[in-house]
């Protein structure tokens, strides 16, 4: 039986119209999941015994359960088990903005990004778009709190799991059910090209953040292999694409590796390539895991800093959550 959660507003007026019901129905549904947070469906309000039985009959309702969770000061990081056994990891951070939300998309990871722990564990599976939605609920449900933004970045590669994210976005951004705005959401990839090329005809204006991780393409190949398939140009040419096609700036994510990625020379590079490029870069601290790289200091992490705002790049340096809650992601479930 396919669980309720991974069906869109128009997946459940498709249903309804199927079975002879209303396609008003679905958005009853969806209020009743979302607004009213259900947990079965005999207690949706304004729904026929009728549609009742349709949702008994056809969908499931369950959720995730948490295996553990850890905090720190404004973050928690939650570890879930999936129905099939399988674990998943999803973190919360407190900003002056609201809650945001890093979310997991498959099981383990292909992309083999030398300094991820979540790379360790290859990809078992995609997640289903239930599993995706259900992170957010359980772990709104746990803090009683609500979600305000949502960052595709925990363990997975997003554009590989294309079909479900894109469902799991537009389940967010349901006015009548999550209702997180659109902009409030962003997909972060390793630089997949042809899905950044599909997901800009999405008509969708969902930022879209980098992980570039290098400036040049002998150094990305180092620590990223989807490097060798897609080269830097042709990734750039790709996001500017997208900027022009959905006004939306992009966010460039640059993991500052100790004597890797940090130098002077890596700075102006990386100045030199995105000048004009209306984004800007989020130079982050290291989170120390298994890998053999250790975070940058201060030190480094100011002047790189610096080297790039005189080249006038917009740019920041992540706060740094959770040293006390394994928050690098994928480090909790390897524990697991
Ligand atoms: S950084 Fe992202 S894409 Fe790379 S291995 Fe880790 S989870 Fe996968």
């Amino acid at each position: 039986m396919e669980n309720i959660y991974g069906k869109t507003k128009e997946d459940l007026e498709q249903f309804f119209i199927a079975n002879n019901d209303k396609k008003f129905r679905a958005t009853q549904v969806i209020e009743g999941l979302y607004k009213q947070r259900v947990s079965d469906f005999n207690s949706i309000n304004n729904i026929s015994n009728n549609a009742k039985e349709l949702l008994l009959n056809n969908f499931s309702i369950e959720k995730l359960k948490i295996i553990t969770k850890q905090s720190d000061k404004d973050v928690w990081k939650y570890l879930f088990e999936l129905s099939d056994g399988e674990k998943i990891e999803a973190v919360v951070m407190n900003h002056d903005y609201g809650l945001s939300m890093c979310v997991s998309t498959q099981v383990g990871c292909n992309m083999g990004c030398s300094f991820c722990e979540s790379g360790r564990l290859k990809r078992v599976r995609n997640l289903e778009t239930h599993e995706m939605v259900l992170q957010l609920l359980t772990i709104e449900e746990d803090l009683d709190k609500r979600i305000s933004s949502v960052v595709l970045m925990g363990i997975g590669e997003p554009l590989d799991n294309y079909d479900n994210v894109i469902k799991f976005i537009k389940i967010l951004n349901e006015h009548k059910g999550i209702d997180i705005g659109i902009r409030h959401i962003t997909i972060s990839t390793c630089g997949i090209v042809p899905k950044i090329e599909k997901l800009m005809n999405e008509d969708m204006q969902v930022n879209l953040a980098i992980s570039l991780h290098a400036p040049n393409d002998s150094l990305r190949k180092q620590i990223m292999p989807i490097a060798n398939a897609y080269d830097i140009t042709l990734l750039m040419d790709t996001v500017k694409k997208y900027i022009d096609k959905t006004s939306r700036r992009v966010t460039f994510e640059y993991v500052m590796l100790s004597g890797v990625n940090d130098t002077e020379e890596c700075a102006i590079e990386l100045g030199n390539l995105l000048k004009g490029v209306n984004g800007y870069v989020n130079l982050i601290p290291y989170n120390k895991t298994s890998s053999k790289y250790e975070k940058s200091n201060t030190y480094t992490i100011n002047k790189f800093y610096d080297i790039l705002k005189k080249m006038r790049i917009n740019v920041t340096v992540r706060r740094e959550f959770g040293s006390k809650v394994d928050a690098a992601c994928g480090q909790l479930r390897s524990k697991y």
